[in-house]
């Protein structure tokens, strides 16, 4: 009766299985293998249990329209083919169902697709929850926040077009009946770097190209700008333009967009305004000017934009120009001022750059948080959707992929924590039999770089901090030390078994193994990028601007505040948000469902180290279901059961499965729940249902 040669749509030879776990026999070859052929027939998405996983087709498919909406909604996750709905679906529906919090996370390399399945989550929970005028206009500016920030803090790089250059973190909130309320976005270190400088082949943010191409003659003029891309340091030439991108159709987008989430007119000009200011920027040049003692001083080559600059931001122009040639010191209650050479000057000028630029980002978010934000207090239940850059390999790596990495490996900690260590805790719970499976745990690697004592961030802190001669290669020197030092003594398990030391290294470098291979990281520039350091001349000439945005952006330059604190490092920062955003995965103050995980694939299959943990899932039950409802679901299938079942529902499930003849040693029955081995069983009590 049981049969095991059921046909679904997961388990069809042509199109290789739709679930991992059913792939016999399971090698990295016969996955990688099950992939492709799934991927030449248009099939992007795969299960591995309870997690998706997809690769990027790079063209559009015609998988995300209304109808597919319809199909996936209200299904269970294994009834129809892989797909991110269904995913979302499932999130979606234990939120508004069963009460419980939601947390989707999507992991996998830049230009992988993880920006656009984020989307897709927010477009089809969009699509599925309630209508009315008051929550459409909630759903509208939540989903227009995208274009906002895209346009602010996503590039092009050479792995994608549309690169997001920061990680967000965007909170859902939904009313009792499932209707969003609002919503809240965290946002996770800009790579400001590349507001002064991009990598061949890259652009900057978008932002700049948009309002170069798209705005009218007359913004421009006000912003006394020039259409011309080459006119401006800051825009890198080589690739300007780039193919089926139209920066002019995208600036109307995100201005239209800014209207919706609720930006006034005002205060989109004053947005504009620091854009441009951004630009006059990175046209101040520099020379020397000899002074008697044999010495050069910096002063501002050709003034005009300067004084342009000055007059966006209302600024004045000797305030400036004084703190790009001096800088003042502060030591033991007295003042002293100290001149600027030409290099000095330009490091002043690009710091305050990517200050400027960083912070109108993170103004940008908080202004739209507000307008987003629940206007009910009675929050009731959360999905949070992760969208966070990708881990990084290049041929040369500097601060930004160090800390992309980190907070990479960290999510794949707790993706391993979570579902295999809970999956197994629940076996236990259950008192189902059970052989605990060994799994590499990225934990060491973790602690390597965040411990507090002798991490590699918190010895980068401690270099930033020590007086005297500073320099990425003491710092370096200190990471040798200290990491390699004990390797000698301690077990190949201990976190500095992760610095890797070889003779091959090249100077200046050091080498990690990360979870998803090694990575070589050159020093130079990591004590200046976790410093992140403005001269107090440059924060108080902004603070005095007669410009309301720009004085907010540098609270830090009024003189009524003599705070001598240092403020905390880059570094620090980060590790700090990402320890929040840990918690906010891991723990919720109410009961929460695991995480969904949505890991994608660049578009080239290749193998993905850390993703055979499949193992994992594998040994263990594709499917658990409490007693009560699903004896409610399938009872139809047997005499006994049906219409009513009077006894306890575990009892009520024995007799159905007995009665079906489902093979023993495909289910296991738990204290509360039912645990099925296999989706096969599953498919066959679903076909079972539909020829009822
Ligand atoms: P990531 O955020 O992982 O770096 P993106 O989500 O920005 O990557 O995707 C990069 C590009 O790949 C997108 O701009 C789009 O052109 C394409 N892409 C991503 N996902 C899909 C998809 N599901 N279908 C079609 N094209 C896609
Ligand atoms: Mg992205």
């Amino acid at each position: 009766m049981f049969n095991m040669e059921v046909k679904t749509s997961l388990l069809d030879n042509m199109i290789g299985v739709g679930d991992m776990v059913l792939l016999e026999p399971l090698s990295e070859d016969s996955f990688i293998d099950n992939l492709r052929k799934r991927f030449d027939h248009n099939e992007i998405y795969t299960y591995i249990g309870s997690v998706v996983i997809s690769i990027n087709p790079y063209r559009s498919l015609p998988i995300y329209t209304p109808d597919k909406v319809e199909e996936y909604r209200n299904r269970n996750f294994y009834e129809l083919s892989p797909h991110i709905y269904a995913l979302a679906d499932e999130a979606y529906r234990s939120l508004r169902d069963q009460d419980k919090d939601q947390c989707i996370l999507i992991t996998g390399e830049s230009g992988a697709g993880k920006t656009e399945a984020s989307k897709l989550v927010m477009s089809y929970v969009a699509a599925v929850c309630g209508k009315g005028q008051e929550v459409n206009k909630v759903k509208e500016q939540l989903l227009q926040s995208n274009p906002v920030l895209e346009a602010f803090g996503n590039a092009k790089t050479v792995r994608n077009d549309n690169s997001s250059r920061f990680g967000k973190y965007m909170d859902i909130e939904f009313d009792f009946k499932g209707d969003p309320l609002g919503g809240v976005i965290s946002n996770y270190l800009l790579e400001k770097s590349r507001v002064v400088k991009q990598p061949r082949g890259e652009r900057n943010f978008h932002v700049f190209y948009q309002l170069l191409s798209g705005a009218s003659d007359d913004t421009l003029k006000k912003l006394k700008l020039e259409r011309d891309f080459s006119k401006y340091n800051y825009l890198s030439l080589d690739s300007a333009a780039v193919n089926g991108l139209d920066d002019a159709a995208n600036f109307r987008t995100v201005r239209n967009a800014m209207q919706i989430v609720g930006f006034m007119e005002d205060e989109m000009q004053s947005v504009l305004e620091l854009v441009a200011a951004v630009l006059k920027l990175g046209n101040i040049e520099f020379k020397p000017e000899s002074r008697c003692n044999g010495t050069d001083e910096s002063r501002v080559k050709d003034k005009n934009d300067l004084k342009e600059m000055c007059e966006l931001l209302g600024i004045e122009q000797s305030v400036l120009e004084r703190a790009f040639s001096y800088r003042t010191v502060e030591a033991k209650m007295e003042k002293v001022s100290t001149t600027l050479n030409v290099s000095q000057a330009y490091y002043a000028r690009d710091a305050l750059a990517k200050n400027l630029y960083s912070r109108l980002f993170s103004w940008l978010v908080t202004r739209i948080n507000e307008s987003i934000k629940a206007q009910a207090k009675t929050r009731h239940k959360v999905m949070g959707v992760l969208d966070i850059y990708g881990f990084e390999i290049f041929e040369d790596n500097s601060f930004e992929q160090f800390i992309i990495n980190y907070c990479n490996e960290k999510l794949q900690q707790i993706f391993i924590e979570l579902t295999l260590r809970e999956e197994q805790e629940e076996y236990v719970r259950e008192g189902i039999e059970w052989t605990n499976i060994e799994y590499f745990n990225n934990a060491v690697i973790c602690d390597l770089i965040e411990n507090n004592q002798n991490g590699i961030l918190a010895m980068l802190d401690e270099e930033c901090l020590r007086p005297g001669t500073v320099t990425d290669e003491t710092f370096l020197d200190k990471l040798n030390t200290v990491c390699a030092e004990h390797q000698h003594f301690e077990s190949r398990l201990s976190k500095n078994s992760k610095f890797l030391t070889d003779h091959s290294l090249p100077h200046n470098c050091f080498r990690i193994q990360h979870y998803a291979g090694k990575v070589l990281y050159r020093v130079e520039g990591f004590m200046d990028k976790n410093n992140d350091l403005l001269y107090r001349d440059l924060s108080q000439a902004m603070y005095k601007a007669n410009h309301s945005l720009i004085k907010q952006l540098f609270p830090e330059g009024n003189p009524a505040k003599v705070n001598l604190k240092r403020p905390p490092t880059a570094g620090f920062q980060f590790r700090a948000s990402v320890g929040t955003l840990m918690k906010t995965c891991i723990q919720s103050p109410r009961q929460k469902s695991l995480p969904h995980f949505h890991r994608l694939f660049w578009s080239v299959i290749k193998r993905v180290p850390g993703l055979m943990e499949t193992e994992g899932e594998r040994a263990g039950y594709a499917f658990r279901q409490t007693y009560e409802p699903c004896l409610e679901r399938y009872k139809m299938l047997c005499k006994r059961t049906w219409p009513h079942w009077r006894g306890p529902a575990r009892e009520g499930v024995e007799v159905l499965m007995t009665d079906l003849q489902v093979p023993p040693e495909e289910f296991s029955y738990g204290r509360s729940k039912i645990f099925i081995r296999n989706p096969r069983t599953l498919f066959f009590l679903e076909e079972r249902r539909k020829q009822c």
